[in-house]
């Protein structure tokens, strides 16, 4: 039985980034030793680590003026790391509040200084983009951070605030590399490598130079940006097995067409999926606004509640896993991204519709 994966994250990878890394578990390119054995400042891994960014450079399109930085903690310790690297003295920074991941850097944000929030969508649960004429920017705010991609809520955006010349800040954990950006626009991008990159223990951050450097007072020498920056990532140990395995599937976007190609994949499985629970007659519901609704995380629930155990249960006698969704949204949740093929779609889809035949 083939196996299709859903899960939010720690998510599906891709299987032939897998089956080279098994195939090279033991001795990586004849150097007799296992990535995972290796001193990171020896040439092999230097070499990894080297090539990993230059491929990340590429596909993104990173210009010259950012660092690329291969840290650990997660998109959570960015929660933090941003407020005490990006304040700079200033007084606030604005905050747009679209769901869970926004509230938690929100929440932390506020340990460091004040949050402006700027718009909110909690009146109707989180289940749409307020539209950039309502948001209340402050044009001395010290960076605006939002969440282009709500992994719990399913909401994304589909284009890019306007922060003038105030740098914009994305946690991008679910979409990066889903979708062709414009870097030279933001002033910092990171993403916790679980959902879209590899494996979790990785997270990269992509920030303008100009806005390293400049920490709160007492911030400590491994949450300054421009400790890894002066040390391409090798202040202290990175995470080595992460930075490989991420870079190998750099690598298989670089020979499929790249982010231009996956974006086409990734819209084909979305549509798949909404149209299919579009056309269930009410059965299968998706509370997000139709425009902001995720390319990679679609929560949708049934339209009887009691049927939610069934039908995880069945869709896992079909290999379709890890369908359960955030308890703060109940129902269900696809995860569908970059690494879940067209075919994993199609089986859920198929499911679906026999499922709502028999229960309907
Ligand atoms: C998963 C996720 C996080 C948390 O990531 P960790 O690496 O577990 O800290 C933060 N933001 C978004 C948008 C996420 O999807």
């Amino acid at each position: 039985m083939t196996i299709y994966n859903f899960s939010a994250g720690p998510a599906v990878l891709p299987k032939e980034v897998l089956q080279q890394a098994q195939a090279e578990m033991l001795d990586w390119h004849g150097s007799g030793m296992s990535v995972m054995e290796m001193s990171h400042r020896g040439k092999e891994f230097m070499g990894i680590a080297a090539e990993a960014e230059a491929d990340l450079r590429e596909l993104m399109g990173i210009p010259a003026n950012y660092k690329v930085l291969f840290l650990q903690g997660g998109a959570s310790q960015q929660f933090a790391m941003i407020p005490m690297n990006l304040l700079r003295g200033k007084a606030s920074a604005d905050y747009l509040n679209t769901g869970e991941w926004s509230k938690k850097a929100i929440s932390e944000a506020k340990k460091f200084g004040a949050v402006n929030v700027v718009a909110t969508s909690a009146d109707k649960n989180f289940s749409y983009v307020p539209e950039f004429a309502a948001w209340k920017c402050d044009p001395e705010a010290a960076y605006l951070h939002f969440t282009p991609n709500e992994t719990i809520g399913g909401v994304e955006f589909s284009w890019l605030p306007d922060a003038g010349s105030v740098p914009l800040v994305a946690d991008m954990s679910s979409c990066i590399l889903s979708r062709p950006i414009d870097v030279s626009k933001y002033g910092l991008i990171y993403a916790g490598a679980q959902k879209n990159i590899g494996p979790a223990g990785l997270t990269i951050v992509i920030v303008r130079d100009d806005l390293v450097g400049n920490v709160v007072a007492g911030t400590p020498t491994m949450l300054d940006y421009k400790t890894h920056a002066d040390n391409d990532s090798m202040y202290n140990t990175p995470p080595t097995y992460g930075i490989y395995i991420a870079g190998m599937v750099f690598k298989m976007l670089k020979r499929n067409g790249g982010i231009a190609a996956m974006e086409q994949t990734n819209i084909a499985k979305a549509n798949l999926l909404y149209a299919a629970i579009d056309a269930s007659a009410g059965f299968y519901n998706c509370p997000v606004a139709t425009d902001n609704r995720s390319r990679m995380n679609i929560p949708f629930t049934l339209k009887d509640a009691a049927l939610d155990g069934a039908f995880v249960k069945q869709a896992e006698a079909r290999g379709l896993l890890q369908l359960k969704g955030h308890r703060s949204v109940g129902g269900m949740r696809a995860s569908i991204y970059n690494a879940m093929p067209l075919a994993g779609v199609q089986a859920l889809v198929e499911f679906m519709n026999e499922f709502a035949k028999q229960n309907g």
